[in-house]
């Protein structure tokens, strides 16, 4: 018999991608798709975009290994929210991106959710729900709500109304309770509100419109999804209490699993839960788009080989202030060097994250006891080597960092 392969598709921010796993990890074949820019009344109608691009991954799928895939799944950006007919699943309105904010609905949402909560931003999924329910003149009997991921899914197995509590933690899902609260259940639109599974649950087989079409097998089963940001985690593979992914793209972001969830609006952290551990997060200003302003890719590379990174810099740069004033030097007229510039700024930022992580502690985590590197500055060995002796921490790039891995992965433990 031949091996059994496992799809995930990841719908980001920038463009969609797929990777086909075997059991063991192994990518058998991945490839990206840019969204295509389709027009409905004078706005991009992303709800046929992302339609044809799930379509396009999977034709982008090489045909001789269709017939293998055993179970799909895919990734969404959180809180982006469509609002559909529950009888065709055809959107009644624009999709709510994960990006935009519905202030309008925040006085009401703030006044019916504990104090903190997460639904209690602009952009969080309850308050485009209530802005658009509060906005809309339709009739509003058989409406869903279902988010990005839930809705392309649906596409594929045709069950609506099935979302995953990572995305449904911003509409006011307790993933701890597992059920959704009180507050949120005793509101009129709450009959809009998906029912909730664990992601990676099969919820059933592949349509079999889509499956004679494309060549895939009849026992090809369609798995909940997560984010775009825990899918990311999971391709890591970090599965162990303890174990963190620091993201250094534009910002600094960590994730630490956890046995223990721990929440604290003061700093933005708060925690996913996966199973029956928590992923922790936070994420920082600084990180990558600072380097980017002072330094070009190839400078960083260049810079970086001179670095002594067993050396702990002087420097104390906080780097989100301008440059000049932050150099207390012996001889303060004496410009550093590039070299001495970025080690400085790389050490700063590992100095950084290593608060981050200390904060995290001390809000009752798990200690973090590896950190697995994705984004940008993965790649830089220097860095790597600055934050390990920072840190006091085995530190190292990511195998995998692609959201549409985790999403395969999320695809394959829905076959176990
Ligand atoms: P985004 O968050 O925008 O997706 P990426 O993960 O693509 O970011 O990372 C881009 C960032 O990585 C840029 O800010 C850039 O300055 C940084 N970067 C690129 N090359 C290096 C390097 N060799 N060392 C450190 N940082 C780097």
């Amino acid at each position: 018999a031949s091996e059994r392969l496992y799809l995930g598709m990841d719908f980001g921010t920038s463009g969609a991608r797929y990777a086909l796993i075997d059991k063991q990890g192994a990518i058998h074949a991945e490839g990206k798709r840019e969204y295509p820019n389709y027009m409905k009344e004078d706005s991009l109608d992303w709800a046929l975009s992302w339609k044809t691009t799930l379509f396009s991954l999977l034709e982008d799928v090489p045909v001789h290994l269709r017939s293998l895939v055993a179970s799909i799944s895919l990734d969404g950006t959180s809180a982006t929210t469509l609002i559909i007919d529950s009888k065709t699943g055809e959107p009644l309105a624009r999709p709510y991106l994960y990006n935009e904010s519905c202030p309008d609905a925040l006085p009401l949402v703030k006044s019916i959710a504990p104090i903190n909560h997460t639904v209690c931003s602009g952009s969080s999924t309850l308050c485009k729900l209530v802005s658009w329910w509060n906005n809309d003149d339709s009739d509003k009997k058989s409406t869903m709500l279902l988010h990005q991921a839930d809705w392309l899914l649906w596409l594929l197995h045709g069950q609506l109304g099935v979302s995953d509590y990572n995305n449904a933690l911003k509409v006011g899902y307790d993933p701890e309770a597992d059920s959704y609260p009180d507050w949120l259940l005793s509101q009129p639109y709450a009959q809009l509100l998906p029912t909730v599974k664990a992601p990676g649950t099969s919820i059933g087989h592949l349509k079999g419109d889509i499956r004679t079409q494309f060549g895939f097998s009849e026992d090809c089963i369609v798995c909940t999804g997560t984010t775009d940001s825990i899918a990311a985690f999971l391709a890591a593979r970090a599965t162990k209490p303890g174990k963190a992914v620091t993201s250094l793209g534009s910002t600094l972001a960590i994730k630490l699993l956890s046995t223990t969830r721990i929440e604290d609006a003061r700093y933005g952290v708060y925690s996913h839960r996966l199973d029956d551990k928590w992923l922790v997060g936070g994420a920082s200003n600084t990180g990558g788009a600072v380097l980017k302003e002072n330094f070009s890719d190839e400078q960083l590379e260049k810079l970086s080989e001179h670095i002594n990174p067993m050396e702990a810099s002087p420097l104390d740069y906080y780097p989100l202030k301008s440059v000049g004033e932050r150099f207390p030097m012996a001889n303060p007229k004496m410009e550093p060097s590039d070299v001495e510039y970025l080690h400085g700024i790389l050490e700063s930022i590992a100095r950084i994250e290593a608060k981050a992580y200390m904060l995290l502690k001390d809000l009752g985590a798990t200690q973090v006891d590896e950190v697995f590197t994705a984004g940008g500055g993965a790649k830089n060995e220097k860095w790597t080597k600055i934050r390990e002796r920072v840190l006091g921490l085995p530190v190292s790039r990511a195998t995998q960092t692609e959201a549409a891995y985790g999403a395969a992965l999320l695809a394959l433990k829905g076959c176990q």
